[in-house]
């Protein structure tokens, strides 16, 4: 059975994938016509890489209407990389494979639209490199990360002014006119975003933990209202004027509550520095990661890992107790004195009759394993949605344990790292994983293989089908 269902996800995935060329052949069959067959793909190449780039901005630029087409800020974001991505694979391609074609559209300026090709390749390609591995601070990545529009404008530079095959005014000529409108639009719109109207707060409690803080904090003018699961950008003007964004951890009115786990630098000197009546800047509140709570739900699994509890303490907010479908909520986290909410959950789990908590402490229990989540899982019905925020090697977890019981429902997740650029721990573990499609599952779970995936692996047994992300 479980061969089946691997099968049949496995599959999904590769039809999934098959589907991802058409943009490309879109682009051929447009282009085709119109240039000398030995311009074909180049030419193409140079396209994709200019509506790679303008879907890109497009989508840093969008508006909460293209958020929710998209499933949320998180999965727009997801779009914006991978719209990137396919621009920096077409940008390298045309790179090597374009020619000079005439002497341009207007002579005196193909020089200069070769060289703005060039400048703009160089810079798309580094500001990638430094987006895509985590190598730098990430102001640092932001701020760089700005440059993407310039470049932009140089590659439409490049695009309408060197010597290159598409006839002016053709069909594609006039469809990258617009696709380059578009990405400027996308530039401009993601300017202004920066500069979107907070509210001003000041901290009124706060509990210390191992690692971790919780505290609230009172908005002194009117506050908009927030969706359980919503998340909001704070600037704490003490540390530094740079937004991070948190879930919304409860509070109503002009309260607001967060759990805030100690991940690098900032977080650091807030767990220390933090004192009651600061003030902080609120950010407006977003996302879409909002199970339903009404008694007209289904049954629903949520799993949390460390501060990916934030979302589910709000949701659990706002619940009153009723005898509908149950809700199981798995919470991992290591060790007690560090956990957020603990002590809130247990509250509500006296509260509410419809909650069952299942908790994890990995520091008594060690890492939770595939076998834990079978266990759970199992016991609920098959009608049943599930959501997760946490670390992405447990929500791999989770899936593929809802996958193993057969469940059927939405899945639904929340990612606490838009940039999701890869450290050297994780491009490592990306090579074991190529590693292991061509010398097969024994190698990868051999020594060289990480701790997570020798877990997964004897957890289940089907790691060479999961993708495996290893948590920094
Ligand atoms: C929608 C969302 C909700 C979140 N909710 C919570 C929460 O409830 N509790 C919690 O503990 N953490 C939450 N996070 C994560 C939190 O934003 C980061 O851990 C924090 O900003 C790290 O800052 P740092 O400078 O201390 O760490 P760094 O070492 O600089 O970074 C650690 C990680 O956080 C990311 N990050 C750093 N700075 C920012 C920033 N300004 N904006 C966006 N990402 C950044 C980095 O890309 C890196 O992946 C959430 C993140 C998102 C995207």
């Amino acid at each position: 059975m479980t061969g089946r269902i691997v099968f049949f996800s496995t599959t999904r995935r590769w039809a999934a994938r098959a589907f991802m060329p058409m943009p490309l052949a879109g682009l051929v069959v447009l282009i085709a016509p119109f240039v000398p067959v030995a311009n074909i793909v180049p030419a193409t190449l140079g396209a994709l890489a200019l509506s790679g780039m303008a879907l890109s901005l497009a989508i840093a630029g969008r508006g909460a209407w293209l958020d929710r087409a998209l499933g949320g800020p998180d999965k727009a974001f997801a779009w914006h990389r991978a719209a990137g991505y396919a621009a920096v694979a077409g940008l390298v391609g045309h790179w090597l494979l374009a020619s000079s074609v005439g002497a341009g559209p207007i002579p005196p300026l193909a020089d200069a639209g070769e060289l703005a090709g060039l400048g703009a390749g160089v810079g798309i390609v580094v500001l990638s490199t430094i987006s895509a591995l985590r190598l730098v601070p990430h102001h640092w990545w932001r701020a760089s990360h700005w440059l993407m529009g310039p470049l932009f404008a140089v590659s439409v530079f490049h695009t309408f002014l060197s010597a290159g095959p598409l006839p002016a005014f053709s069909p594609p000529w006039l469809v990258l006119l617009a696709v380059s409108g578009i990405g400027s639009w996308g530039w401009i719109a993601s300017l202004r975003k920066v500069s979107r109207a907070e509210v001003p707060a000041h901290v009124t409690r706060i509990e210390r933990r191992d690692g971790a803080i919780e505290f609230e904090v009172a908005a002194d003018i009117t506050t908009p209202r927030y969706r359980p699961g919503q998340f909001a950008a704070l600037i704490v003007p003490g540390l530094s004027d740079e937004p991070h964004p948190f879930s919304i951890a409860g509070g109503s009115g002009a309260r607001r509550q967060f759990g805030i786990r100690v991940a690098g630098d900032w977080t650091a000197r807030l767990h220390r520095e933090m004192r009651v009546g600061d003030m902080v800047t609120l950010g407006a509140p977003q996302g879409r990661f909002t199970p339903r709570l009404d008694s007209a739900r289904k049954a629903q699994i949520w799993v949390a890992g460390g501060a990916g509890i934030t979302p589910f303490l709000a949701a659990l907010e706002t619940m009153q107790p009723d005898d509908a479908a149950p809700i199981t909520l798995i919470y991992v986290y290591r060790g007690a004195p560090g956990a957020i909410g603990l002590d809130r959950l247990h509250r509500q789990s006296a509260r509410l009759p419809q909650l069952k908590l299942v908790l994890h402490d990995s520091a008594c229990e060690g890492r939770i394993t595939g076998l834990v989540l079978d266990a759970v899982m199992t016991a609920l019905p098959r009608r049943c949605d599930l959501y997760m925020c946490g670390p992405e090697a447990l929500k791999d977890m989770a899936r593929a344990a809802y996958r193993r019981a057969e469940k059927a429902g939405r899945v639904r997740h929340e990612d606490f790292d838009f940039r999701a650029a890869w450290s050297l721990a994780d491009l490592a573990a990306g090579v074991r994983r190529i590693a292991l499609l061509f010398i097969g599952p024994a190698a990868a779970v051999g020594r060289a293989a990480p701790p997570a995936f020798k877990r997964l692996h004897a957890a289940t047994g089907l790691s060479t089908l999961i993708p495996v992300r290893v948590a920094p």
